[in-house]
């Protein structure tokens, strides 16, 4: 946990350091050529200002350099001792100075050039194309001459310096404090970025040693917060697989016992003399020890489902035959209890591809259900019809039908509902029938549900994909 938040704090402050020294170049670069521009431009004024006036008092360039040399010892005189102080003197606060360099040259209107400076030299005819970079200087609405730019303004003055040298420490100070910032963001934002995960880990960690309900608080609709639900899901559904199991083993050592003492119990008698015995007693005792085995063969069934080995012999085998073999199989219990067991099969249908003797024993289950949850005078319906995916089979029963609240269940191994556990009947149900129905008809790559209302009836509904699919 301490190297992801190193990492991410390292992350930010490298982030917002490669921000402040990018943005501290680019504003460094832009103050100096904007200084150096306004320099220019400054120094462009005061020179245009200046031959124009000359121009408007003299009515031609003769004269000028001199003229100009006599205004500004400084720049055209050489004669740096004698002016020391003297351009800032009168500034009074006007310009950052009232004699700023001379770095221009002076074109007549014919394109000779009559002050020069710089790569251009009194008497030169300056090319056309030098002059259009150049300012006009307008005397009466006419074009009497062109100012050049003649050299890059010169070394910045200690002033000049010291004002860019400022604006740099800013630029430093403040590339310092954002680092400052960034990290104290950084440690304090990762503590809340990171929180879900030191919880996952906790809450990993708790069912490493056996605590499996773990439920972490999801806090932000992110990724982190995905993962967190996903987690809670997870836990969830581990935890209730472990009590399924737990639940799943009492529930085989209760049903295992309970016909064991029943026939220990015989035995014991017969042994012991206080029991006789009769074809009755030993007809009891042999149906406890079809109900065992019938219990072991179930859990069987289930575990060879589980591993995916439950071998299927396939077979096409048209709906109506499959519906009639278990009606036959059932119409004497049918009878018994005076149901009436009938089949409905749509015309048309295709065959179906299925192993013929699990998908009997599926349609058994559900019509045992229906036999023992229907009352006297009911009617059973076994139908097939065809479906989107392939083919349809129901059993549906006119019985007590199942309550909302266990029908999510009733699929589960060794579910049985109170009403049915308490039956008079009650040791012949494992709670195992509709859960091996539904590992074989997935077997079959096909889906079973069920819909139901109390008092009314069920239908239990199995989808058998197309052989093709
Ligand atoms: P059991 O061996 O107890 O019948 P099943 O897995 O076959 O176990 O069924 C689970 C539970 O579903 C039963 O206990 C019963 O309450 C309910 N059930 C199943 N089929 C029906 C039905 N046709 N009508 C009403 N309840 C049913």
């Amino acid at each position: 946990m301490r190297s992801l938040t190193f990492k991410w704090i390292v992350t930010l402050l490298l982030t917002s350091l490669v921000g402040v020294v990018l943005v501290g170049a680019f504003a460094y670069r832009a103050t100096a050529t904007e200084y150096d521009r306004l320099r220019v431009e400054q120094s462009q004024a005061v020179f245009v200002r200046e031959v124009t006036a000359y121009y408007e008092e003299h009515g031609s360039w003769a004269g000028l350099e001199e003229w100009l040399a006599a205004q500004h010892p400084t720049n055209y005189g050489g004669d740096y001792g004698g002016n020391t102080g003297a351009p800032n003197s009168g500034g009074g606060g006007g310009g950052y100075r009232s004699d700023p360099p001379q770095l221009f040259a002076l074109v007549d209107a014919n394109g000779v050039c009559v002050v020069g400076h710089g790569p251009f030299n009194n008497g030169q005819q300056v090319p056309a194309q030098d002059l259009s970079d150049g300012v006009p200087i307008v005397v009466d609405g006419e074009k009497v001459g062109t100012a050049l730019l003649a050299q890059p303004p010169p070394q910045l003055d200690p002033r000049e310096q010291r004002y860019l040298d400022s604006t740099n420490k800013a630029l430093l100070v403040g590339a310092i404090g954002a680092s400052a910032l960034a990290l104290l963001i950084g440690v304090l934002l990762s503590r809340t970025f990171l929180r879900p995960l030191s919880e996952l880990t906790r809450a990993i960690t708790a069912m490493q040693q056996g605590d499996l309900n773990q439920q972490v608080q999801v806090r932000t609709k992110d990724e982190l917060g995905a993962l967190a639900q996903t987690f809670n899901q997870m836990s969830a559904q581990i935890h209730r697989a472990n009590q399924l199991r737990k639940q799943m083993t009492a529930d085989i050592a209760h049903d295992l016992r309970t016909p064991l003492m029943v026939i220990s119990g015989y035995l014991e008698a017969l042994r012991d003399g206080t029991l006789q015995p009769t074809q009755a007693r030993f007809d009891a005792m042999n149906k406890e020890a079809v109900l065992l085995n019938r219990l072991i063969e179930d859990l069987r069934t289930l575990s060879l489902a589980d591993a995916g080995e439950l071998k299927l012999i396939y077979q096409s085998i048209p709906p109506r035959e499959l519906l009639e073999q278990v009606r036959q199989s059932f119409e004497p219990l049918a009878n018994d209890q005076r149901l009436e067991l009938s089949v409905a099969v749509e015309d048309n249908l295709p065959a179906l591809t299925i192993d013929r003797e699990r998908m009997a024993q599926v349609l058994g289950n559900l019509v045992t259900n229906a036999l023992r949850y229907t009352p006297v005078g009911g009617t059973i319906t076994l139908r097939a019809s065809s479906h989107p995916q392939g083919v349809q089979l129901a059993v549906s029963d006119t019985g007590s039908g199942i309550a909302e609240e266990h029908i999510a269940n009733i699929f589960e191994r060794f579910y049985r509902t109170e009403s049915s556990r308490y039956q008079g009947d009650g040791d012949t149900e494992s709670g195992l029938g509709l859960a091996i129905a539904k590992s074989i008809v997935e077997a079959h790559h096909g889906t079973i549900g069920v819909e139901s209302k109390l008092g009314v009836g069920s239908t239990f509904r199995i989808i058998l994909p197309r052989a093709d699919k």
